[in-house]
């Protein structure tokens, strides 16, 4: 090995890591290794070995810039840049490729050969006569990549998961674990994993599951002496999709039977799909070794979507059902529903029900009303401590005295309006309210609100005031 390769393509490192996220840095440029350094006349050539052909097309797309800009420093003009892509070393010989050009197209690797891998049998389902010849892959077919809207909220899930699709077990993302809140698109995408696969590759034998029906299954195979039978089931699946996982948390029996089907699944090179509410280590009694294994292959996390990919989706669903929707109506949803997907959803379907019902044309002054309560709702994303620290800012105070004893009076004014809002915005207790500025009682909660409420009614000057701290407020709450 070239020492010196190493060296420079630590300082490209160095560069890069200080211009993409932790998350990106990890998954794209901490796996890969410089494997020399030559110079051939005038060009300085680095060459690092790629995982995949996925990460060569990824890098191309989304750091071609950055990439350029750092070997330029590091290298000087004449830098290049050339990958070694491992896995497809199989398949075609010249590997290595200079930076840019792009190729014009490229074939997804073959898998590569594997104990197990070249024979596709089909397999029983679990718990059905020995007759059954196909497993019921309990796929949702509505749930696809097409209708699955990209944005840069959920792009790095999106190709990860079309990349798996495309070659399932044979991507450096094995298993792949897709986490997020509520409603951001994480079981859509594991199906749409499934979906692609099952259209591509038929004789595959693909099953979707949650953590909860595997664990009742396995519980149910446990008390009528089938625990055999459950985990030869599993070990004849392709591709293994297990949706929310943080439900295997504390359930340890469980989870020892799903590392070994996961161990055994991984080593014959077949794919394992997995999703979660929050990051793999936030999960709660989960044993170190399957987190470990969630860490072989790639994390990918799927964050609340931006504006324009709320309205892309609110057009897409709207147009999927045939309906036409003021633009005004859909800005006006994707302005204030923000939480994530589920919800958007909801108010589409909210407000067509409506207007079916009552028979009127769907226009803005109904969709504000219709809508209230939701956008009520979603506007309490404030915590109580952000509160403190909004009103604070404003009168230009430090936000340790709202909570402290003082009662200088551009405090106590302070701490009362905090207080009006924590109430107003928040879904707390008095109490709980009380709590958070420094210990005090429900009391002085209700007398604040009442002395803001007060002020409102007869000082004008005071209500531009609580109006434009309204704002400030509402512009910063998610
Ligand atoms: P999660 O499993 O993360 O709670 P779901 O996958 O059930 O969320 O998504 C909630 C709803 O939002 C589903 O109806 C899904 O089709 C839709 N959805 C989520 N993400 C997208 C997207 N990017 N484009 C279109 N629809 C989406
Ligand atoms: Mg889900």
């Amino acid at each position: 090995m070239n020492e010196s390769a190493e060296a420079l393509w630590q300082s490209c490192l160095d560069i890069i890591r200080d211009n993409v996220s932790v998350q990106s840095f990890r998954t794209w440029f901490e796996p890969l290794e410089a494997v020399n350094f030559q110079t051939e006349g005038e060009l300085r050539k680095l060459t690092v070995k790629l995982p995949s052909r996925f990460y060569y097309e990824w890098l191309e797309e989304h750091y071609f810039a950055l990439l350029r800009k750092t070997l330029t420093k590091v290298l000087g003009p004449n830098g290049r840049l050339y990958y070694d892509i491992v896995i497809e070393r199989l398949d075609d010989g010249d590997a290595s490729m200079l930076l840019p050009p792009r190729p014009q197209s490229y074939a997804p690797p073959s898998r590569q050969p594997g104990p197990g891998a070249a024979e596709s049998r089909p397999v029983l389902a679990f718990g059905e006569p020995v007759e059954s010849r196909a497993v019921d892959c309990r796929l949702n077919a509505t749930y696809t990549f097409e209708n699955f809207i990209e944005g840069d909220c959920n792009r790095l899930a999106r190709s990860a998961a079309l990349a798996i699709a495309e070659s399932p077990g044979s991507t450096a993302f094995n298993p792949f674990l897709i986490y997020g809140g509520v409603g951001l698109g994480k079981t859509h995408l594991v199906h749409a994993i499934g979906n692609r696969i099952r259209a591509r590759i038929g004789d595959r034998a693909i099953l979707y599951t949650s953590s909860d029906r595997f664990t009742n299954e396995f519980l149910s195979a446990l008390q009528h002496n089938r625990a055999r039978e459950f985990s030869q089931f599993y070990r004849g699946i392709d591709v293994l999709i297990i949706d929310d996982v943080q439900f295997f948390g504390r359930k340890e029996k469980t989870q020892e039977e799903f590392f070994h089907i996961f161990n055994d699944l991984h080593q014959i090179g077949k794919q394992i799909v997995l999703s979660a509410d929050r990051p793999p280590r936030d999960i709660e009694g989960i044993e170190d070794r399957l987190l470990s294994r969630f860490q072989w292959g790639l994390t990918a996390d799927l964050q609340p979507p931006g504006l324009e990919t709320r309205m892309a989706i609110l057009n897409r669903k709207a147009s999927d059902d045939g309906i036409e929707f003021p633009p005004e109506v859909i800005e006006f949803i994707a302005h204030n529903v923000k939480s994530n997907i589920r919800e958007l959803e909801g108010a589409l379907i909210r407000l067509l029900a409506h207007a079916t019902l009552h028979d009127e044309e769907i226009n803005l002054a109904m969709a504000k009303e219709i809508l209230k309560d939701l956008i009520m709702e979603s506007r309490v994303s404030l915590t109580i401590d952000q509160i403190q620290a909004i009103v604070c800012e404003y009168f230009d105070l430090d936000q340790d005295l709202v909570r402290a004893k003082t009662r200088k009076r551009e405090v106590v004014q302070a701490r009362q309006l905090a207080m009006y809002f924590s109430k107003q915005l928040t879904h707390h207790s008095l109490k709980t309210i009380g709590l958070q500025f420094g210990g005090r009682d429900h009391s002085t909660v209700i007398h604040a609100n009442r002395t803001v409420n007060d002020h409102l009614e007869t000082d004008p000057k005071y209500r531009e005031m609580v109006q434009s701290l309204r704002q400030q407020l509402d512009l910063r709450s998610r």
